[in-house]
């Protein structure tokens, strides 16, 4: 019985982490896997928004986030259009406080060695630097996971649930059948941390150049005069526009809006390249003894790109489904479907509406509308603040992504 739990969550990164704190609060025998020895690298913008914040305030970590050296406060963000228009907009004030709140840039590295380690605390086992090579299946009914150390030796391990929290190339996904993430509904993106980029303020930058539409280049800073720096793009046009995107990474810190602000800055790392799977087509995130949460259930935010919140919060959702399950003693699919109502209930407004906006994105014509006109005018700048906050943002962006809206700004 040594090898049995209640729950295996295969993965450790904040989807992983966070099923695993709130299944532990509930009391439950969690054995957390994960293939890396943290803390770790995770390719991404490093950029955590309101919804991970909160998340990460339910279990107490914000303060950590707060306190590492390695992270930078941020108050909003500047955009620019494709035919180089700026628009500074500012966090709106919080209704408590009257001040902005902060977001933050922290490394990955840090961030998810935060939530991983508290998660590995409340865990009953953590597996690290172990690979999960396959599930384990009785009566069509996922029961298990085949493990193998760094040694190569491989053990299994039995529980009444399986969590798939192990992000964009999912093996619990491809080996339960989840379909394939399309390329319409898929990002892929470069990093590179860099020092010395010139013109860093508190807010995180997106510019949006031609020839990498619907996508963006990124600079977002970091303390000690070091910024993380990206470029992604919708897989789709990637792959019909045959875009090589290290060359795109490069253009556009050669364009002249960029070139003197990097002319003293220098590459920390090669560019390195991750995928997004996108929530304007989540996956179908439950069967037989098997939930998928975060990147394997496809959860990023089709606009921004954000994927850190869904991943906490979908961690959250799995918890309660998981303890519902376990009331009933039934593991079946039949009960395990709850995690979708509740998935559709709390994010797939938001996907849906995000996925509009990137769609009226992919027009040069009316990014250049909308980011000429918020320069010259306040009541659209205003509307674009309040559509950063991820709580009340939702009715302004369902407000934004509406023909009425930009109907209003063309005639503004
Ligand atoms: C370039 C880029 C920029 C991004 N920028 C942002 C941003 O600024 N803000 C934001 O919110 N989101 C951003 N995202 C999205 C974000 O990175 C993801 O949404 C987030 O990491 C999802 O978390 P997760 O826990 O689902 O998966 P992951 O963070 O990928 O964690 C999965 C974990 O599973 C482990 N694992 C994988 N396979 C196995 C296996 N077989 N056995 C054991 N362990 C395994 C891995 O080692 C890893 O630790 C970006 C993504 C990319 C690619």
């Amino acid at each position: 019985m040594q090898n049995k739990f209640d729950v295996i969550v295969v993965g450790g990164g904040p989807g992983g982490s966070s099923t695993t704190l709130y299944c532990a609060s509930k009391g439950y025998k969690v054995l957390l896997i994960d293939k890396k020895k943290f803390p770790r690298d995770k390719i991404c913008g490093d950029a955590l928004g309101g919804k991970g914040l909160k998340v990460m305030k339910d279990h107490n970590l914000l303060e950590q986030i707060d306190k590492a050296p390695e992270s930078e406060k941020v108050y909003g963000v500047i955009f620019s259009s494709p035919k180089g228009k700026v628009l500074e907009v500012g966090n709106p004030p919080d209704q408590n406080t009257g001040k902005p709140p902060a977001g933050y840039v922290c490394p990955r590295k840090v961030t998810d060695n935060i939530l991983f380690q508290a998660a590995k605390k409340n865990a009953a086992k953590t597996l690290e630097e172990h690979t999960v090579l396959d599930i384990i299946k009785e009566d069509g009914k996922v029961v298990g996971v085949k493990v193998r150390d760094n040694e190569g030796n491989v053990e299994e391990y039995m529980a009444n649930v399986v969590v798939g929290a192990d992000g964009a190339s999912s093996l619990v996904g491809v080996k339960v059948g989840a379909e394939k993430v399309e390329p319409e509904h898929h990002v892929v993106a470069l990093r590179q941390y860099w020092e010395g980029v010139e013109g860093m303020s508190d807010k995180i930058e997106l510019h949006f150049m031609e020839g990498i539409l619907p996508g963006y280049f990124w600079i977002f800073p970091l303390p000690n005069g070091k910024a993380n720096v990206g470029i992604g793009i919708l897989t789709k046009f990637q792959r019909e526009q045959r875009i090589d995107l290290k060359k795109s990474l490069e253009e556009a810190i050669e364009h002249p809006m960029m070139k003197d602000r990097f002319k003293n800055a220098k590459p920390l790392e090669d560019a390195k390249g991750w995928g997004l799977p996108l929530g304007s087509k989540r996956r179908k995130g439950y069967g037989d003894g098997f939930l998928l949460v975060g990147d394997a259930c496809s959860l990023i935010d089709p606009f921004s790109g954000e994927g850190v919140g869904n991943a906490l919060i979908s961690g959250k959702l799995a918890a309660s489904v998981i303890d519902n399950a376990h009331k009933k003693g039934d593991f079946s699919a039949e009960t395990l479907k709850e995690y979708d109502e509740l998935l559709k209930e709390e994010m797939d407004e938001e996907l849906q509406t995000m996925y509009k906006l990137q769609k009226l994105g992919r027009h040069k014509f009316l990014l250049n509308l909308i980011i000429d006109k918020a320069v010259r005018n306040k009541e659209i700048r205003d509307f674009i603040s309040n559509t950063l906050t991820s709580e009340e943002g939702i009715d302004y962006r369902k407000k934004m992504a509406s023909p009425g809206f930009w109907l209003k700004v063309l005639i503004s």
